[in-house]
């Protein structure tokens, strides 16, 4: 297929039902750009308009956006939250971080903790890390049984569902997709240098030992929960300035899909006289 004149939207979205081999992407794609530069203008110009669909979406208040961002470790979820979205107003922006659950949150059903930060009306919130763990981290090191991981797809797939049913949410899932050389020259990048070395955990080299199981766990949860109202999106991702231009493009057109529009203003706003 002539995959150039594909929308990035429909380049990598994952088709409902369609089964998803990691091998088959490039993580080192760069889609129709040659090199970073190439590149500069069409990031800028959907960073400024990501700014300005973000004030109508506050502004209208009937829609909100929910951005779920998941990677292997150093696979760029912080550094595509600040490039993509560190333009837009705060005020209607909110990250998420989802680490390991605390015994409170592990008393509870695993959307619990998760439930609570979807975004109201009007906001836009980024999940980094999610629900997603409690198929990828928890199946890799059996911290449930299987068949209570396994129920786990389609608990995804409805409670993803009520969001955008019930909450007005449109839901788009990233998939920062990094080769595994380029896991190793990042970690390695951790080590060397001052500024990165605060990033660097131990515990992220013995995940790096479970590659191959989390690529199957991946593969699964990709396959599985991509579905028309909450497509999952598999982004090249070992080109950072690549990455950030797919993210932002994909977010944009779905905004722009919404056909936002600021809210009626109060009748009579014509008449109004400000008094001196
Ligand atoms: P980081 O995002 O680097 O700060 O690391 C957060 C850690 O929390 C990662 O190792 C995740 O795998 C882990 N984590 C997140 N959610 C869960 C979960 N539901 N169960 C177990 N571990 C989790
Ligand atoms: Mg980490």
């Amino acid at each position: 297929m002539a995959k150039n004149n594909l929308s990035m939207t429909e380049r990598y979205r994952v088709q409902p039902g369609a089964k998803v081999h990691l091998r088959d992407v490039d993580p080192d794609d760069t889609g129709p750009y040659r090199q970073k530069d190439d590149a500069k203008a069409d990031l800028e110009r959907d960073r400024d308009r990501l700014f300005d669909l973000q004030e109508i979406l506050y502004a209208q208040a009937q829609h909100s956006l929910l951005i779920v961002l998941q990677a292997m470790d150093t696979g760029g979820k912080d550094g595509t939250i600040s490039h993509v979205m560190g333009g837009v107003n705060p005020q209607g922006c909110q990250v998420a971080s989802f680490k390991q659950p605390t015994p409170e949150e592990l008393s509870h059903d695993f959307l619990w903790r998760i439930h609570k930060h979807t975004p109201a009306r009007g906001q836009i919130t980024i999940f980094n890390r999610s629900h997603y763990e409690d198929v990828l981290v928890v199946r890799v090191h059996n911290l449930v049984p299987e068949p209570v991981w396994r129920q786990r797809y389609n608990q995804i797939n409805e409670f993803e569902e009520l969001l955008a049913d019930q909450g007005g949410t449109t839901i788009l899932k990233f998939f920062l997709h990094i080769s595994r050389a380029e896991q190793k020259e990042r970690l390695q990048a951790r080590l060397d240098d001052p500024t990165k070395q605060w990033k660097f955990s131990t515990g992220d080299l013995k995940e790096r030992a479970y590659w191959d199981d989390y690529t199957a766990a991946y593969e699964d949860a990709l396959t599985r929960c991509s579905t028309k109202v909450a497509p999952w999106f598999v982004v090249p991702a070992d080109r950072k300035w690549y990455r950030n231009v797919v993210v932002a493009r994909i977010i944009v057109e779905a905004l722009e899909g919404l056909g936002l529009r600021y809210p009626e203003p109060e009748p009579g706003l014509d008449q109004v006289v400000i008094e001196d």
